[in-house]
């Protein structure tokens, strides 16, 4: 794959990444979130050294989604650099655990705190980090891809067709900047009662989207409600049922990040 552009010098406290993945989507509550943190975990549990950076500012999602004891991020005074929290052997940045005074900032104002956070953040040596992309194709999104020199990014959508247009919007940002898409997820796409399977959004938006932009990978996420129950309870499913139909999927897309 061509090399991803991103602007001047790496930053130090990305110098130590093998792999940098964005989890995008065009809309919020599409389940990119609940990707991006099961992406992370299954990593880890594969043996790798992960990192999760919530790049949603107005919601970020990671404090709820995983529980660390340490629910503020420190600041080591002498070099001036972001300590992560951690869960279960994953490195953690997110708004979310900045404390207070993050609620209102404008845009130009979110993409330089996002990416202070992300470069001043001591991540050490990691196999792998996960960006919970903030959702749309504006200018904070840009600057994270200018800012991190990503390797990959996975694209999160349910099956409509609205937001089979979203998709294609991320799709044609990733590639102006030189980044591999290398799997949809379409989320929420059936769920099974009674012994039937529903497709409650309709079929098919996923395998136009792989068809159109040659994504190389598609996997479908059920709607299940143990996968929203884990999102709230801050132990993601792949970590609490690692044998799984869900854990599996997501050991199937860590392969191909
Ligand atoms: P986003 O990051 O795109 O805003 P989230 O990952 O935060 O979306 O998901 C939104 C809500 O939907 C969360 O409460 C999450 O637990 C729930 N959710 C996401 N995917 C599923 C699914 N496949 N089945 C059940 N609930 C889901």
């Amino acid at each position: 794959p061509a090399k991803p552009i991103y602007a001047g010098e790496l930053p130090p406290g990305l110098q130590r990444i093998s792999n940098i993945v964005a989890v995008s989507s065009c809309k919020g509550g599409v389940g990119k979130s609940t990707v991006a943190v099961n992406l992370a975990y299954t990593l880890a549990g594969m043996g790798a050294r992960v990192g999760i950076f919530d790049a949603d500012v107005y919601g970020p999602s990671l404090p709820t989604m995983v529980s660390p004891e340490n629910r503020l991020l420190e600041m080591n005074p002498e070099t001036r650099t972001i300590l992560p929290t951690e869960y279960l052997g994953v490195k953690l940045v997110s708004f979310g655990f900045a404390g207070q005074g993050r609620a209102i900032m404008r845009g130009p104002m979110v993409s330089g705190v996002i990416s202070q956070l992300l470069t001043t953040a001591e991540w050490g040596e990691l196999d792998y980090l996960v960006i919970d992309m903030p959702p749309g194709t504006g200018d904070i999104q840009l600057t994270l891809c200018q800012v991190a020199p990503l390797t990959a990014a996975v694209i999160v959508t349910t099956p409509q067709k609205l937001a089979f247009i979203d998709v294609a919007k991320g799709v044609r940002m990733f590639s102006k900047l030189k980044v591999p898409c290398v799997a949809v997820v379409e989320n929420m796409c059936h769920f099974d009662a009674d012994g039937k399977r529903y497709y409650p959004f309709g079929r098919g938006s996923g395998s136009q989207v792989v068809q159109q932009f040659g994504i190389p990978h598609l996997f479908d996420l059920p709607i299940r409600p143990t996968l929203s129950a884990s999102g709230d309870s801050g132990i993601p499913e792949a970590v609490a049922d690692p044998q799984g139909e869900v854990a599996k999927t997501f050991q199937d897309l860590g392969v191909c990040v």
